[in-house]
Parts: C-alpha cells; structure tokens; sequence
C-alpha cells in the first residue's frame, strides 16, 4: 500500500524489536523519541509510532462527530514514516469527501473502533484517534478547530491552544 516491497515484515521487525528492547531494558539514545502504541479495542489492529507528531488537535467538525460517536474528536497527526502498523489487512477502508477534501477512514470491522484516517493534503500521514494510545501518551493538544460546530456545552481550555472556526 505504501510501495513497500515487504511491508509485513517491516512492520514485524519494529514490533519485534520493541519487545525486544522491553526485555533488556534498552534505553534509545537522548535524540530518539519513545516509541508509542495505539490500538483498536479487541487489539487486533496496532500502530507504533516513533518521533513527535505533527499537530494534536481536536475537532468538532461533523464528521468527526460521527467517527467517534462522540461531541468531539481528539487527534495525533504523524508523518507516514513515523507509522508502522501491524494487522492493517484486517482493517475496513471507507472513503469519502467531506470539508477538508478526499478522506479515507479506517476501522476495525471486529471492534468497530477506528484506527487511523487519511486526508488530502495529508495522504503522507496517518491521523490516530488520540483514545486509542496507551496511557502516559503525554499529547496535549494545541488546535481546537471547526469551532463553530462545537458543542455549546464543550469548552476546550489551555493557552496553548489556537481556536479556529
Ligand atoms: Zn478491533
Ligand atoms: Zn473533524
């Protein structure tokens, strides 16, 4: 999908080598970022991450509104490279345009969470629903968009945060 030529076993490797770190109590140099896992529900579809995401943010757009089931929906945007997945065969794709263009949604079709979506201009990224990494993620998010169609009762506070509409 990604014009890997073997993307399953890379994707094995990291996992692999997560595990293995765990058990020897490796610790990556000062310059390199932990590595963070997200996952659906019935854990069957899993994302590692490495490096700093590009934005976290929430959205209270409609559509995210209806991916998440929810008044709102928290987000970790990362560049392709940083992502590795393991069991993506298994995940359902549905597509769509909505206000931000072309978007390709994808979902766990045993669990139903979804696991990550892809956007125009954003098709070199994943977008990570931030409820699925594991705790002690540490993201705190600085955008708070589509404000507009926020939830009269939802305030999203903090001065790190820009507002849009
Ligand atoms: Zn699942
Ligand atoms: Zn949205």
């Amino acid at each position: 999908m990604k014009g890997r030529t073997s993307p399953t076993f890379v994707m094995l490797n990291l996992f692999q080598q997560v595990q293995l770190d765990e058990i020897k109590g490796y610790r990556a140099p000062m310059t390199e970022t932990p590595t963070r896992h997200a996952s659906c529900r019935c854990g069957q579809i899993r994302i590692a991450r490495t490096g700093e995401p590009i934005r976290v943010s929430v959205c209270h757009c409609r559509e995210c509104k209806a991916w998440s089931g929810s008044a709102l929906v928290a987000q970790v945007r990362f560049p392709e490279e940083q992502v590795r997945t393991e069991g993506e065969a298994q995940a359902k794709m549905w597509q769509y345009t909505g206000d931000s263009g072309n978007t390709a949604d994808f979902f766990c079709p045993t669990c139903g969470s979804g696991v990550w979506y892809r956007a125009q201009p954003y098709h070199d990224a994943y977008t990570i629903p931030l409820g699925n990494f594991e705790p002690g993620h540490g993201f705190v998010s600085d955008y708070s968009v589509y404000e507009e169609r926020r939830e009269p009762w939802v305030s999203i506070t903090g001065e790190a945060i820009d507002h849009y509409d």
